[in-house]
């Protein structure tokens, strides 16, 4: 239950857990100010998984609680308010007495007994308040207050939808999952790989209407960025009104009312992104993790839980099956169905009679130069080539690119002096439709400066690529295409995401340019060219899932060409085109890249064979913020041959929002060994100064 409880000489919202016979405090215990009204927010389930997340993550109890519960539901400990949304409705009462004049009789004909909104029927027959309140005192009529579902499908359309009849891989996947559903189903997870349009999503369609038949109902995890309407739409159009969406960008109210549907019982089947995974579906039968590999499944601050693993953990408290799918497998989850850990299905084909697109690797450094200069070249020959193709012929493209902005750098010919943020240790990037230089972490912004400020030089030179210059590029190349952008910087400060792929879906758009946000789960059929412009530019960052990153990305955009009737080509640019992330992703070959990666990791000492941690120490004095890291790491304990422990090192970015950031890490094999060395460590130090001390659990770099 969410309580309300005196803290000193203030109020602090808190939840209650379990209750104690007694308390072994000392002093003097004060009564709970007030309890939330309704059920308990938190199921016996969701607060076993809350401990666990506690102790799992290094993180407070009262902040995993907190994490699990949505905005409008979290903070109502608040008696007099319960977080629905009411209106005043008016009904004719039955068996009430005479009217007692015809005005009042004329009105009374036009009400039912079931009611009506209050302020629509005055002004629809232009009655007075002060009419109606005599209507009410006399017994004609009752006026009471009704809850308002505050729905985020209100004025949507959704057809119904029936099952496809699956083919034998679906089939066998289906067999698996269904196996593992309670009552007494195989306990271990199910790793779903199956290829783009494989149709893993009819899969967990017809596993979710099997549960719903046995009496369960359902969770469903999405990532973030591909919980379009479209995939809602799925959902709803299989399972109508049990279906309750909760994601970020509905309103307070919209989530209060779907958590409080999952809550009563009138809802059953709960899809979101991450946090969905602490909807309060009763009876749970089964959770779905849709691309497992996405990372937006960790939460970026405390508790920096991954809703995959939480998901696994979930699954064994509540005896539900789980179910993780994904073209590209993390490394951790392949290890984990090479070992048995897991129960693994595949789906290598297509769903639909269209094969998988052909891709071609184009090796950058023997291209000719194309729609820019030098070692800047946008474009390739090939892909200038492929794109025209398609606009000859009506058909779609779609290019991809990991920079927004107009050019990643800016700098000094002459002196070499780059420009970078005043907060952030991170180079600013160039927007060309405002002009301006732009710190990616904290959003500072400031003129390009016209001279450079150290040494005089004339003519400041941006260096690199962003989607900015791609799209200029791309309407010099290509002058009567229709050329459309989706970025950070469109979606936030222009047009929605909707807006910009229903103009794509309508065809109002000939080539799209992009970053992450066109290449997650989209399906669009007259996309047959997917260009990938820079694929090697994620290998260089420092983090050794690199590799990985950028395979799945690879894969990803191949699975967005070809998606209707035409077979689709997809082109890797590249000035590495023989590492295997690259080669591998255009040979769609997932198992080879998996084992050579996993090699290199066992080798290196790095997850899925080891657990990762990084502790990182902020605060607004470096020198002290180091020192402290380096105290921490000697808690931690150094030179012991069971783990693995790094000596403090400025974070990726060392400065941000005016803070010092530095970072150590710490692996090894056994994860109950790192746990209690981070809580010795946090238990014997207490940061000084403003410094914080946070730890990362299982830490993506
Ligand atoms: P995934 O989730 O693996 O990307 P989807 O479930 O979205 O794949 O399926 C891709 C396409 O194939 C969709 O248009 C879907 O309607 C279609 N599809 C899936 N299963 C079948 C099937 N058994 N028969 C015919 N079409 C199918
Ligand atoms: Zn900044």
């Amino acid at each position: 239950s969410r309580v309300r409880v005196p803290l000193g000489r203030r109020e602090a919202d808190g939840t209650v857990a379990a209750l104690a016979a007694k308390s072994d405090f000392a002093g003097r215990l004060r009564p709970v100010s007030s309890v939330a009204p309704g059920p308990p927010a938190l199921t016996p389930a969701l607060v076993r998984l809350g401990l666990w997340m506690a102790d799992y993550y290094l993180a407070p109890p009262g902040l995993c609680f907190r994490t699990m519960l949505p905005p409008g539901i979290r903070g109502t400990a608040d008696p007099g308010r319960d977080g629905f949304a009411r209106e005043r409705f008016v009904r004719r009462v039955r068996g009430a007495p005479e009217p007692e004049t015809a005005r009042q009789k004329e009105i009374l004909s036009r009400l039912g007994e079931e009611g009506e909104l209050l302020s629509g029927f005055l002004r629809a027959w232009g009655v007075s308040p002060e009419t109606v309140r005599k209507m009410a005192a006399a017994g004609l009529v009752a006026i009471e207050e009704r809850v308002r579902r505050r729905d985020p499908l209100a004025g949507r359309r959704i057809a119904p939808s029936s099952p496809l009849e699956l083919n034998a891989d679906q089939r066998a996947a289906l067999g698996k999952i269904v196996a593992a559903l309670p009552p007494d189903g195989d306990p271990r997870p199910v790793l779903l790989h199956g290829v783009t349009a494989s149709g893993k999503t009819e899969v967990y369609l017809q596993a979710i209407a099997e549960t719903l038949r046995l009496g369960y109902g359902a969770i469903v995890l999405v990532p973030e960025i591909s919980l379009t309407p479209q995939t809602i739409r799925r959902f709803v159009s299989r399972f109508g009104g049990v279906v309750a969406v909760l994601h970020s960008r509905l309103g307070r109210g919209e989530r209060h009312d779907e958590w409080r549907r999952l809550r009563s019982g009138e809802a059953r089947v709960a899809v979101g992104p991450r946090s969905a995974l602490f909807a309060p579906v009763e009876k749970l039968g089964l959770v779905v993790v849709d691309e497992e590999h996405e990372p937006s499944y960790k939460q970026d601050e405390t508790p920096r839980y991954h809703a995959r693993d939480v998901a696994a953990v979930l699954a064994r408290f509540a005896g539900c099956a789980a179910v993780f799918g994904s073209a590209t497998p993390s490394l951790e989850s392949w290890r984990n169905a090479r070992s048995g850990k897991y129960a693994l299905c595949s789906m290598p084909r297509r769903a639909t009679a269209f094969q998988l697109p052909s891709t071609t690797v184009v090796d950058m450094r023997a291209e000719p130069a194309r729609g820019g200069a030098g070692p800047g070249a946008i474009f390739s020959e090939t892909l200038v080539q492929a794109i025209r193709r398609r606009l000859e012929c009506g058909e779609q493209t779609m290019l991809f690119l990991n920079r927004r902005g107009w050019a990643p750098r800016v700098g000094c010919p002459a002196c070499g002096r780059e420009e970078t943020c005043d907060n952030c240790s991170v180079a600013m990037t160039y927007h060309r439709d405002d002009g301006v230089l732009r710190c990616h972490v904290c959003g500072a912004w400031r003129p390009v400066p016209a001279r450079c400020p150290d040494c005089g030089e004339e003519g400041y030179r941006l260096a690199g690529v962003g989607t900015q210059r791609v799209e200029t590029a791309a309407r010099a190349l290509f002058p009567r295409a229709k050329i459309d952008r989706m970025d950070l910087d469109v979606t936030t400060r222009k047009r929605s995401h909707e807006e910009i792929l229903a103009a794509f879906r309508a065809g109002k758009t000939d080539i799209l340019v992009g970053t992450q946000m066109i290449a997650k789960g989209l399906d669009f059929p007259n996309v047959t060219l997917a260009g990938i412009l820079n694929a090697d530019s994620g290998l260089a960052i420092p983090d050794f899932r690199a590799a990985e990153r950028t395979f799945q990305l690879v894969a990803q955009m191949a699975g967005r060409a070809g998606r209707g009737g035409r077979p689709g080509d997809v082109i890797v640019q590249t000035r590495s085109p023989g590492v295997p992330a690259i080669r591998l992703a255009a040979a769609g070959d997932y198992a080879a890249f998996a084992e050579a990666e996993m090699r290199e990791r066992e080798e290196l000492f790095y997850p899925p064979f080891t657990r990762f941690c990084i502790v990182t120490f902020r605060g607004t004095v470096r020198e002290a913020v180091e020192a402290y890291a380096a105290r921490f790491a000697d808690a931690v304990g150094r030179g012991d041959p069971r783990w693995i422990l790094g000596d403090p090192v400025p974070a990726a970015v060392e400065r941000a929002n005016g803070a010092w950031r530095f970072q150590i890490t710490l692996r090894g094999e056994d994860s109950r060994l790192l746990h209690e060395r981070l809580r010795a460590a946090f238990a014997v130090l207490t940061p000084p100064g403003d410094i914080v001390a946070a730890a990362d659990v299982d830490a993506l770099c």
